[in-house]
């Protein structure tokens, strides 16, 4: 958000309460925004970045809440001995449903947040010593500094604030090494595991963080209400919360205020209006709600935060891109020791890979060294992507030895094998489209970092974050894209958007780097741009292996090429040799146009019909 509009929020905010004119009924629905606005925010994060659905957070709020009102009346407490008991409480709790529901895949996570929140909402309302639907009574008001926050005009400051910096948190956490990471949860086909983001833990962090938000606003609204019982942290409520993401948008922290401030206000003039206007008390306004998420499904699927933007950029003419410049200068990060020259880096040895009845990789063999660019070329549908898919640990093999440096990589997960120094590019690109050039490329060096959550959120680790912002910039100004750091990935041609994943992938200081068709829609020049950067990273020691189905791309670059159609090598040598191949020459490279690119493929019948 603009500076000085931030700041004018804020002073507005400040200014609210002090107003003995201000409405109390202003201040008491701004409070129950601000509460709700805490728990959305988790959902931002977990939802909107991280696609995954709660239906359950209003039963974190409820944890926060109860753990409160119980610790402080039953036991004396203090209430801030009871927001650390029930944070912890929180944690542990949604560690263990997110370690049972976050590794199931589709509608797993939903279902059981669903019984969770259920099961839950059931079990504070028959607990005896948590009142039972009565729930508890007589929560004393909160105490700060000897200040007491008794009136809902001294509350509605400890709920701002606390919403504002968590606010400032996440957004620290999203600019970081771990919030690449939770952006990249999103992706598919295994792309972050290849840069060594362990998603299974990313997923649960998230998780427990969006719980963690909740149960805070529920120590708050316990503490405002002096009053807990079920109904708020039922099932209704959290479909409500889902609402107000949703509804919000989830391209920015400040989506969250937006919704709940949207969905509170509508509800409440909802709830004053339909029963004037249909003559009954009934619920009308659910009906309400259903056709309008229907509409924002339909017609506004980034939220209403993302339409303001979209307004004020055209009312001023101003752009706003999120821009995180790293500062001038910051160490280089540590870089691994190369193999000497001729090395063997990689031993292939009779990799297969059947997927039902097909073979699409058929007992390969191969060795690759160190300082060599080695090419595998073949029709479309030959095996080569599933060949790298094997050796990165994408797919599992159905069988066969890969072995890199001293190292066994079967049977290891592909972010082991790019901590071993294995890095890899995509045939079919991978980037994140809404994240800028730079920020997609410090994502290959993730392993390169041990930045932590906790240090993220507190924006402690810029030193570290501008070493790895320095590394990418480095990398993409190697690949000659030095002048698109800041561009959305989404925004350069294909061509360009493949030379960005060779840059990450070397972001992450790889001994091996695959590449899958790196140069498929570049230009002539681009190309041989392309293939000087491939040269010099030869000479640097670097091996490489390329899939390319430009052939004098292919043949001018390579030291050692390997044929392979329908999964089996058809034959292997220097670009000469192959070149003068009879099987190669007649059956592959005899059949195709000069202008090969794309349409090799088309020779795969002749070839096939010869073999
Ligand atoms: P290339 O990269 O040489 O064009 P691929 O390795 O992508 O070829 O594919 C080899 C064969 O394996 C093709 O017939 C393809 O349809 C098949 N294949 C690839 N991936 C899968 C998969 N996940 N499931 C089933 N078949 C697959
Ligand atoms: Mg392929």
């Amino acid at each position: 958000m603009n500076r000085i509009l931030l700041i004018a929020v804020i002073v507005l905010l400040a200014l609210l309460p002090a107003l003995p004119a201000t409405p109390e009924f202003w201040i008491t629905h701004l409070n129950y925004v601000g509460l709700s606005a805490l728990v959305v925010l988790g959902l931002i994060l977990l939802t909107g970045v991280g696609g995954m659905t709660s239906f359950g957070q209003a039963a974190f709020v409820g944890i926060g809440a109860y753990t409160t009102a119980w610790m402080t009346t039953a036991l004396g407490s203090s209430p801030w001995l009871a927001l650390a008991a029930g944070i912890l409480v929180t944690v542990v709790i949604s560690y263990i449903l997110g370690a049972i529901t976050l590794r199931l895949s589709g509608h797993y996570l939903p279902l059981g947040t669903i019984a969770w929140s259920l099961s839950l909402y059931y079990l504070f309302g028959n607990l005896g010593f948590l009142g039972q639907y009565d729930g508890i009574a007589g929560i004393a008001a909160l105490n700060v500094f000897g200040f007491s926050l008794g009136s809902g005009r001294h509350m509605y400051y400890l709920i701002w604030a606390v919403l504002l910096l968590a606010m400032w948190a996440t957004r620290n956490l999203l600019d970081s090494r771990p919030g690449r990471a939770i952006r990249a949860l999103r992706g598919t086909g295994g792309m972050a595991e290849s840069f060594g983001v362990n998603m299974a833990t990313y997923k649960t962090i998230v998780f427990v963080y969006a719980a963690v938000l909740a149960s805070i606003s529920g120590w708050l609204y316990a503490h405002m209400q002096r009053a807990v019982s079920p109904s708020p942290f039922g099932l209704n409520y959290s479909i409500e919360y889902l609402f107000m993401a949703v509804v919000g948008g989830a391209g920015s922290v400040w989506g969250a205020v937006l919704g709940s401030g949207l969905i509170l206000t509508l509800k409440d003039q909802l709830q004053n209006v339909l029963p004037a206007l249909l003559g009954t008390t009934a619920n009308f306004e659910l009906i309400v709600f259903g056709v309008l998420m229907v509409l924002v499904l339909q017609y506004a699927r980034d939220g209403v935060w993302h339409i303001l933007v979209t307004w004020w950029s055209v009312l001023t003419g101003v752009v706003e891109t999120r821009r995180v410049e790293p500062p001038p200068v910051a160490r280089a990060l540590p870089q691994r020791a190369r193999p000497e020259k001729g090395t063997h880096v990689l031993e292939v040895d009779a990799i297969r890979k059947e997927f039902g009845g097909l073979v699409a990789v058929n007992d390969i063999s191969f060795t690759l060294k160190a300082g060599e660019i080695m090419g595998l070329i073949g029709p479309n549908g030959a095996g080569k992507s599933t060949t790298f898919n094997l050796i990165t640990g994408v797919t599992p093999a159905t069988r066969g030895v890969v072995r890199f440096l001293d190292k066994r990589l079967d049977g290891l997960p592909s972010r082991k094998i790019a901590d071993l120094g294995v890095g890899r590019t995509f045939q079919h690109v991978q980037l994140l489209p809404g994240m800028t050039v730079i920020e997609n490329v410090a994502l290959g060096a993730h392993l390169r970092s041990k930045v932590g959550v906790l240090s993220a959120l507190l924006h402690v680790e810029r030193r570290e974050e501008a070493e790895l912002l320095h590394e990418a910039a480095k990398q993409l100004q190697r690949v000659g894209l030095g002048d698109y750091l800041y561009e959305q990935a989404g925004n350069l041609a294909l061509g360009q958007q493949r030379i960005v994943e060779i840059a990450r992938a070397l972001a992450a200081d790889p001994v091996l780097l695959l590449l899958d068709e790196p140069a498929a829609g570049l230009r002539y020049k681009e190309k041989q741009a392309l293939a000087g950067v491939l040269d010099q990273l030869r000479e640097e020691g670097m091996s490489i292996l390329l899939v390319e189905h430009d052939m004098d791309f292919v043949m001018n670059l390579t030291d050692h090429i390997v044929v392979m159609d329908f999964g089996t090598k058809l034959a292997e040598g220097t670009p000469e040799v192959i070149q003068r191949d009879p099987a190669v020459l007649e059956a592959y490279l005899g059949g195709v146009d000069d202008e090969l690119d794309e349409t090799v493929g088309v020779s795969a019948p002749a070839l096939g019909a010869s073999v």
